[in-house]
């Protein structure tokens, strides 16, 4: 398997430093409002990619973190007008729904920041007696210039960067270029004891000690968005491998590219932020959200439309259909080798995309081949031709995460069905039955809002 290494800038082949397992950690989300569909986007990507490491035998350990302090946090909790910790229990509880309407699968850990204080504590202590940090009045900072490798993931020169830093009111830094490791807290923050004082850990040095505290010193595969390549996993590096003096941190730094909404970056301020249960409650189908999100490169900006996602909502139906005729069928007919072998390929061709950088817009294609192939050749299939084609369905939704339920049309699937009827019987000036359709939908309490909000989901 090939997989696209941001470290160096190339799509490497991927080998594990322990042969057969892969450890990959990934930065979870910060809790302090519900996830939109571009933090869905990311989290279904590595929850594929992990499907299918598994899939292909590794033995995979995933960690993805809980950022369950920070600024944002402070400042929404103060808004809410409730606790940080109850600011916290609130927005992971609507992210672990989220993740399992979505099918995600539970991380083996999924570490809180806030549990983990000794040890950043500790690992603070240990790069300030390297020389690495300083104790600047109750901060603490990484000194940038002490690791010269920064900017390695960022593809950035220490020249370039001294250009755009600069220091924040309040920061107490010698060089504009460090960051922090450690803040002392203001009145009304949250904070621990330190042996600088009360304060809170700077946000990079959380994802390097809970990485190395469940996957160890050195990880396999270190994921998240493409924004986090700088400063976050620039610093994240410097940090890690200044503690251990081992290189690298990480093998294989992988990123996703954003989603978009309206060709711009979803934001408060735009008004353009979807959340995953706006659409969810809107009666879109989880299961078509994901393959949505999989239907473009992960490493691909993606712009969304809802167009999109109702034609990944059709061609997700095809698809069940087409397993329930599959599974229904009865395979009479005399096995064709023919047949069997254009099925292999068709497999064949759909590991090959997997296998390049995790290509499942390709796989997709190549899976739908397969899908009109069953619809052609059901009527004329063998026993073991019928076991090929259910045996492909099952890997693709393994990996996928989709055909997980099963699966029924829905209400308003029928409804919808009905409504399309009555027109079509009205144009065929047939409204004796229009009408009656009309009749027994309104008896039934499905009258003219139950159609509104068929057509607001359609739309
Ligand atoms: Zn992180």
């Amino acid at each position: 398997m090939r997989i696209h290494n941001t470290l160096t800038g190339e799509k490497e082949e991927f080998r594990p430093i322990k042969e057969g397992e892969v450890r990959i950690y990934v930065c979870g989300p910060t809790v302090y409002d519900h996830s939109h569909i571009g933090h869905a986007k990311t989290f279904v990507f590595y929850d594929s990619l992990v499907r299918y490491l598994k899939f292909k035998g590794y033995d995979v350990k995933y960690v993805r973190n809980i950022t369950d302090v920070d600024d944002k946090m402070i400042k929404k909790a103060k808004e809410e007008g409730i606790t940080i910790q109850e600011l916290a229990e609130k927005y992971i509880d609507s992210f672990t729904e989220d993740m399992k309407s979505l099918n995600c699968i539970l991380p083996d850990v999924q570490p809180r920041a806030t549990a983990h204080i000794p040890e950043m504590i500790e690992v603070i202590q240990a790069l300030i007696d390297k020389g690495y940090a300083y104790v600047s009045n109750g901060d603490v900072y990484f000194s940038v210039r002490k690791f010269p490798e920064y900017g390695k993931l960022s593809k950035q020169r220490i020249e370039d960067l001294e250009a755009g830093a600069r220091v924040e009111p309040g920061e107490k830094k010698r060089d504009p270029l460090d960051f922090a490791l450690w803040k002392s807290s203001k009145e009304g923050e949250p904070s621990w004891p330190s042996p600088w004082g009360r304060g809170r850990p700077g946000w990079h040095i959380e994802c390097s000690v809970m990485s190395m505290k469940y996957l160890g010193e050195q990880i396999d595969i270190h994921g998240g968005a493409t924004d986090l390549i700088f400063p976050h996993h620039e610093n994240e590096i410097a940090q890690s491998e200044a503690y251990t003096g081992k290189a690298p941190f990480c093998r294989y730094w992988v990123h996703t590219g954003h989603l978009r909404v309206r060709e711009e970056k979803m934001s408060k301020s735009l008004g353009n932020v979807i959340t995953v249960k706006d659409l969810l409650k809107r009666g879109y189908d989880p299961e078509a959200l994901r393959l949505y999100l999989l239907s473009a490169h992960y490493r691909s900006q993606m712009n969304f439309s809802e167009d999109g996602l109702r034609s990944t909502q059709e061609t997700l139906n095809r698809i069940r259909e087409t397993l329930l005729k599959l599974r229904s069928a009865s395979p009479s007919k005399e096995d064709d080798e023919e047949l069997i072998g254009e099925i292999l390929r068709i497999k064949e061709k759909f590991f090959e995309a997997l296998d390049d950088d995790f290509n499942t817009p390709r796989a997709l294609s190549e899976f739908h081949e397969f899908v009109k192939l069953v619809n052609r050749e059901l009527p004329r299939i063998g026993e073991r031709t019928k076991e090929e084609m259910e045996k492909f369905f099952s890997v693709f939704s393994k990996i996928f995460g989709v055909l997980e339920k099963e699966y029924e049309p829905s209400v308003s699937d029928l409804l919808d069905s009905l409504i399309k009827i009555r027109s079509k019987l009205r144009e065929k000036k047939l409204y004796e039955i229009s009408d009656w359709i009309r009749e027994r939908l309104r008896q039934m309490g499905m009258g003219e809002s139950a159609k509104r909000n068929i057509r607001r989901v359609k739309r």
